[in-house]
């Protein structure tokens, strides 16, 4: 496309495509080439190569590639002579004046700038009306109310859409906007009758700017209780919500800078936490997020801290969220505040230092999804394990990276306490496979009866004469709580306690199919009677299972709580677990240590 002498010829060699690629995907150096993540198709490991001598891209995925023109024109969708324009704009190289292609394109090109200056004489209207007028006086202690200085309110362009009507299309008008335009602008509407009207009113209005900080749209909050609360620019020429990111521009240099970005629900929680001195902070505006916002997000940075509000819609906007930006390789931490806080109330409330702080303490994404589900399943229970890992599998498995994903599998087992050798083995393949869903067998839903569980069971059916004194011994200690005996030895000790025989057949009715499989295996073995005495070291190794599992779940409570620099939790615990070691050191002295391997 860029004929020798052609003044697109001189632009592309003096262009240099891995600055200008470099603008929109974070490149890295390889053998001669440069490699990033593709931005035309998602992906997780780079296949998108630019060539710095030949001064092409390709991409090994989906086949896409060009020189540095056709990128331009494929990444911001313009026309070639728009994309010669922004190259040659980027590099400082002026251009003559030039001629459009075809009337459809230049008519195109025209109604687009007209629109973005339109937007330019909107911002400035709205701010006279918010910063100047008896009527945006309102909106302004509004918004003073909220926190914002005026300062603030001239950052980020503020306005107030009055209620009159049309205040902004006489405006226009007056500036000499046709119909036409006014009407792909989105910022008026037509009634039935076909007359025009301001879409924004009695709203303070929030500009939103595309990447490259021209404003496209507006978002409107009401000032009463008119409905809806926030309304947005429709979709128009300029502007495609799925696109573009608040206060990105703003933000791009800090993303980079500081190789992380903030990510906000709301307009308002954007301005406050960017007024805290967070200025990497992006938001979605209503709108969960999207494929492209992620990607034009990514060309910045692959680290995200997402701080959305704590209440239940905001924790499944959270888990949403993290779906796509894991899919595309990031590192994602969450910020949760308390219930019933969102990022500006919480700024407002505790101050830009105390947000700054609740930053540095955001989860590793996969603490915070422990977190939660520790809240949902009963995770003393191994049935409530599985199901918690079936909560986090799909998450895990979007993780692109197989290394990264295999970092998971420790944090999970501690977090969830799994210490069972085969579920431990089940949960690696899983995370490492990108298995979304452990199909459980037998042997996992409970854990496999241990030599001393079998044993004192079958002491228990084989002998009625020392059984009423091993029944008060057994129900004393508790021995069999936690096993995967436990309903068997239940059902025994309450067909005991009702005076019936205890008959194997009567036993099993009441059970679940793989207690009645091990009733029954136990009742047929033969082998050695039993003694009392053997009985009574079964229940001791129990017991002995019982404490270790106990002093376990301590020190993960304590390794979490010195994770967490939560001192007085710390200590707390490590008294509780000395008084338990003791106990348990007392109860080793009363039976015989060798009698105590499970
Ligand atoms: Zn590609």
């Amino acid at each position: 496309m860029a004929e020798p002498g052609s003044i697109a010829e001189k632009v592309k060699q003096q262009a240099d495509i891995v600055r200008i690629v470099g603008d929109y995907v974070r490149l890295k150096k390889a053998g001669q080439n440069f490699m990033g993540l593709c931005p035309f198709h998602p992906e997780k490991t780079p296949s998108f190569a630019v060539h710095p001598v030949k001064q092409f891209y390709h991409c090994f995925g989906c086949g896409v590639g060009g020189d540095v023109f056709q990128f331009v024109m494929e990444i911001d969708k313009l026309t070639f002579p728009e994309a010669l324009r922004a190259v040659a704009d980027k590099i400082g190289m002026p251009l003559p004046e030039r001629r459009p292609r075809t009337p459809e394109e230049a008519k195109a090109t025209q109604l687009r700038t007209l629109l973005v200056e339109l937007h330019e004489h909107a911002v400035r209207f709205f701010a006279q009306q918010l910063l100047q007028t008896k009527e945006g006086a309102l909106a302004r202690a509004y918004l003073n109310d909220r926190g914002l200085t005026d300062e603030v309110m001239r950052t980020f362009e503020l306005g107030y859409a009055p209620g009159t009507g049309d205040a902004l299309l006489r405006k226009l008008r007056e500036i000499g906007y046709k119909n036409e335009v006014l009407q792909a602008s989105g910022l008026v509407n037509r009634d039935d009758r076909g007359a025009f009207y301001d879409r924004f009113r009695r709203r303070v209005v929030f500009p939103i700017a595309n990447e490259r900080g021209k404003v496209v749209a507006f978002g409107g909050r009401a000032l009463g209780e008119d409905m809806p609360k926030y309304l947005n620019s429709p979709e128009t020429p300029i502007y495609s919500k799925s696109r573009i990111l608040y206060n990105l521009h703003r933000a791009k240099e800090a993303l980079r800078r500081q190789d992380y970005a903030v990510l906000v629900e709301g307009y308002l929680d954007c301005i406050a936490v960017h007024t805290a001195g967070v200025g990497n902070v992006v938001a979605t505006c209503g709108t969960s997020l999207t494929d492209l916002q992620v990607q034009l997000l990514g060309r910045s940075t692959r680290n995200l801290v997402v701080s959305f509000d704590p209440d239940a819609a905001g924790a499944a906007a959270t888990e949403r969220s993290l779906n796509l930006v894991l899919e595309q390789g990031f590192q994602v931490r969450v910020l949760t505040l308390e219930p019933g806080t969102d990022p500006d109330s919480f700024v407002r409330r505790q101050g830009a230092e105390a947000y700054r702080e609740k930053l540095k303490d955001s989860l590793r994404y996969i603490d915070y999804l422990l977190l939660r589900v520790r809240g949902l399943y009963d995770l003393k229970t191994q049935e409530g394990k599985v199901a918690a890992l079936n909560h986090l599998l799909p998450y895990l498995a979007r993780v692109p990276n197989r290394i990264q994903r295999a970092e998971w599998v420790k944090p999970v087992a501690d977090g969830l306490g799994i210490d069972d050798a085969l579920l431990l083995q089940e949960l690696k393949r899983a995370v490492v496979g990108r298995v979304e869903k452990l199909t459980v067998s037998e042997r996992l839903q409970r854990p496999a009866a241990k030599i001393a569980e079998r044993r004192l069971l079958k002491i228990f059916l084989d002998h009625e004469e020392f059984r009423p004194d091993l029944a008060k011994e057994l129900a004393d200690s508790g021995a069999h709580r936690g096993t995967s005996t436990e309903r068997i030895f239940e059902a025994c000790l309450s067909a005991l306690a009702s005076g019936g025989p205890l008959e194997v057949s009567a036993l099993a009715e009441g059970l679940e199919e793989a207690e009645r499989k091990l009733l029954f295996e136990v009742a047929l073995e033969s082998g050695a009677p039993g003694t009392l005495e053997e009985a009574r070291s079964c229940l001791a190794a129990l017991e002995a299972k019982q404490w270790e599992q106990q002093l376990r779940g301590l020190n993960r409570r304590i390794e979490e709580a010195s994770r967490q620099g939560n001192a007085p939790e710390k200590g707390r615990l490590l008294r509780e677990k000395q008084e338990l070691t003791q106990r348990w050191q007392e109860f080793r002295r009363l039976h015989h240590k060798d009698t105590l391997t499970p």
